[in-house]
């Protein structure tokens, strides 16, 4: 466990010593906005690093009619996933409303 970082990405620890690296890559914990989650009571997966709204296929969160993806409903971030869910959550969405549900996903 660091206890200070220091200049380019010197790390200190609890023991005085200090290890020096060039960069540092960090798992960070993140949060979903949890307001509509609560709001609507969606099903949410706890990972090791924060929750997320689960979905099916098609992006469709546990209440019927509403959609979620991108960070908000995969614990991967990634801009290329965010953006192909985005487009499964919009074909589901498009089913929902066509045709009530979505089941046949
Ligand atoms: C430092 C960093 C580096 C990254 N590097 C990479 C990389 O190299 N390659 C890669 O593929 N991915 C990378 N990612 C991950 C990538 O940025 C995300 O996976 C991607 O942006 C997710 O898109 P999104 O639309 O789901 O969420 P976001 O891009 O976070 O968009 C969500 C938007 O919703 C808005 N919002 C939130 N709450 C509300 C609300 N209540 N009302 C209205 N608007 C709201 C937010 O302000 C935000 O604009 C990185 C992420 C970080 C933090």
């Amino acid at each position: 466990m660091a206890d200070t970082m220091n200049g380019h990405a010197d790390i200190q620890l609890p023991d005085g010593r200090i290890l020096a690296f060039s960069c540092l890559f960090a798992l960070a914990p993140f949060e979903v906005s949890p307001l509509i989650p609560q709001q609507l009571d969606l099903d949410m997966y706890q990972g090791p690093l924060g929750s997320t709204v689960t979905t099916g296929a098609m992006k469709e969160a546990s209440m019927p009619g509403v959609f979620a993806y991108g960070d908000a409903a995969r614990p991967i971030a990634s801009v290329a996933l965010a953006v192909g869910d985005g487009n499964l959550a919009g074909v589901g969405a498009h089913r929902s409303l066509m045709f009530g549900s979505i089941t046949h996903e």
